[in-house]
This record gives structure tokens, sequence and C-alpha cells, in this order.
């Protein structure tokens, strides 16, 4: 049998569309039939070149979901539900060891030093079919859903999730979000849950679409950094936080800017998360003593995620609280594959997926 798939070959070079022999499933292997996969801010890293995990050539895509094809032996999802032939399944893209320090006695699966990555360290889902490791943990969805919509939980969804874990939203709290795009829409979801009364997103020019969405996710106030200057931004959040700026402030830029910045608007007290930074940047440079000593502020990374924040981002989509069917406005065939890059590239589109 044979598969077509969208490959890397060269950074910022097309993707090439080529066929390819699906070889045959060894024990507890699954074969899935791919029916929705997200391009990530990450694929335009790895796609330029500057995503230091790249191994080429390497097919993309690390937010897939699809119908199981084949099992050899026998599968159950991480609730224990018999997985069959025909089930719609999405999974983790982490594979982890599960035997490691890290996934033993810290207890941080994020961090396995054997972690692999669908679509970034080996193989991934801009592709018809895509064989996954005995190791996958995988999910069933039994509700009817269009699958596009789930895409985006395993990637963005469930890194908001761990970067919500990591800090404390208690009600009342105001919230600031510096990237309006999918990790950013999903930390806005995630901190409307937890009860902030106030959640402020903070995007550019160029992301008015992404903006706008954010309106409609429950943020209170949405700034474009290009046409208000910092002090506007500034005055604005003290004034809804009875002077004391963000308690919580959450980066998805990634940007050196963004975090001087948002270090400069958290509030005494409270914490600064970094979800959003996925490739090396620049030094950034941080006045300790009046940014974050002098005022007990933390500042927490956020690498990846594990199955746990995969199942409540899925929770969370299922839960039809919150139009996240919005936020995929682009769908590409797989053969467009590079032309969906493009789109998310120039932020034309807030989530692109490809749906074979
Ligand atoms: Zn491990
Ligand atoms: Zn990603």
């Amino acid at each position: 049998m044979k598969m077509t798939a969208a490959v890397l070959r060269k950074f910022n070079q097309p993707l090439e569309v080529e066929e390819r022999i699906i070889p045959p499933l060894k024990e507890g292997e699954v074969l899935v039939r791919i029916k929705a996969s997200g391009i990530c801010g990450s694929d335009l890293h790895m796609w330029k070149g500057k995503d230091p995990r790249t191994p080429l050539p390497l097919i993309l895509g690390h937010e897939g979901i699809g119908i199981v094809e084949e099992i050899k032996g026998k599968k159950v999802d991480v609730l224990g539900r018999k997985v069959k032939e025909g089930d719609l399944i999405i999974w983790d893209r982490g594979i982890i060891c599960g035997n490691c320090y890290f996934c033993t006695v810290r207890k941080e699966p994020s961090l396995c030093v054997k972690r692999q990555v669908y679509g970034i360290t080996r193989d991934g889902s801009h592709a018809t079919h895509l064989i996954l490791l005995k190791e996958t943990r995988v999910i069933k969805i039994e509700k009817k859903v269009d699958p596009a919509v789930l895409v985006p939980t395993s990637c963005s969804g469930a890194t908001a999730v761990h970067a919500i874990e990591l800090c404390s939203i208690l009600e009342g709290d105001t919230v600031l979000i510096q990237g309006p795009g999918p990790m950013g829409i999903f930390s806005l979801a995630l901190a409307r849950e937890r009860g902030a009364s106030e959640v402020v997103v903070i995007g550019t020019k160029r992301s008015k679409m992404r903006l706008k969405i954010s309106l409609e996710f429950g943020a209170t106030k949405t700034f474009a950094v290009d046409e208000t200057s910092f002090e506007e931004r500034l005055s604005y959040l003290k004034e809804r936080s009875d002077g004391r700026g963000a308690d919580v402030v959450i980066d998805c830029t990634g940007s050196p800017s963004a975090i001087r910045e948002g270090l400069r608007m958290t509030a005494p007290g409270g914490t600064y998360l970094l979800p959003g930074l996925a490739i090396p940047i620049d030094e950034v440079p941080i006045n300790f003593y009046e940014d974050i000593v002098r005022r007990n502020v933390k500042v927490q990374g956020v690498w990846v995620s594990d199955t746990s924040h995969l199942l409540r981002a899925v929770k969370l989509v299922l839960s039809e609280k919150y139009p996240f069917e919005k936020l995929i406005t682009h769908r590409f065939k797989l053969e467009e594959a590079t032309e969906a890059l493009k789109a998310v590239d120039v932020r034309k589109a807030m989530k692109a997926v490809l749906a074979p």
C-alpha cells in the first residue's frame, strides 16, 4: 500500500509531494488515515531552518488527527477504551521513554531525555497516512465533531494547558496574553475558565483578525502593539488591576521585545510564563532588581506538554463553551502544503489545516 506525503527536503524551498510505500505494521503499531493536520508556528521555524531539532528529509506535521485504518495487536486509549479500526483518534505528538529520571522521578514527561516528536524529530502527519509507534498515547474521539477543530489541541492547546498549570490564576485576577495565535487563544479560554475577570490580549496590526477572534473568546480588551504606546497599554492594565499590573502574563510570541514589555507589566507577586518560546533567540536584557526581585515576580519556562495536557485541551474544545471552530480559518489539500505554510507565515490564516 502507498501513501502520499509533503516532505521537507531543503530549507526555504517548497515541500515536495511524494509517494511512499507504507511498511507492514509491527506489534502494537497503529496505521492512521489522516483527516486533518495543522500547520503550527514550529512548522514555519523548521521550514526556514530555524529549529535546531530538524532532521532532513522530514515529513512535517505534529498536529494530526485521523481514522484508524489498521492495528497490529491490541490498543487502548489513555482512558482505557479499546481502539478499533474506524475510530477517530488524536495522539500525543511526543513519544516518551517512560524510564528516565524526568519520566519517573520528577514526573515531568515533557523533559524526557529521549522524547521524540512526530513531525519534528521523526516523520509526522502532513501525509495521507502515519504509523503510530506502540508507545504512542492516543485519545479516542467519540463525539461527532469536525476533526480539524481538534487539531490545535495537539500542540498549542496542550502547551497552553501546561502553562496554566504552572501558575496560579485566582478569581478576579488580571491576565495579559501576548500573541493572539492559537496558543494565545487557548490561554485566553483557560484563563477565563480559572476565573480571571480581565484578560487583555496584545497583538499586531497584521494580526487584526486574531485580535477580533480574541474578543469572541472573552478578551476584555485588545491592543495592536504597533498602533498604541507602551504607556497606553500599561496604564490600561494598571487601571483595571487596582494599580498592580497583570497577575499573570503569558508570552505566546517568543519575541525579545514582548518579553521586555511583559515583564514590566507583571504585577508584584505575579508570574511571567513563556510557553511561546520554541526556538533559540537573542539574549534579553532584564532588570532583575526592578522587574523580578524587588517585586517577587516568578519567571516560568514552559517546554512543550504531556498527555495530561492534551487530554484537557481536547476536553475544553469538546465542551463547546468557546468557538474553537473559528480558529480554523484555512483548509488546504496536501498538495498545497507550501501555500498553507505561507498563509500562516503572513498571518493570513489563524490556523491552516491540511486535509488530505
Ligand atoms: Zn523519559
Ligand atoms: Zn507546534
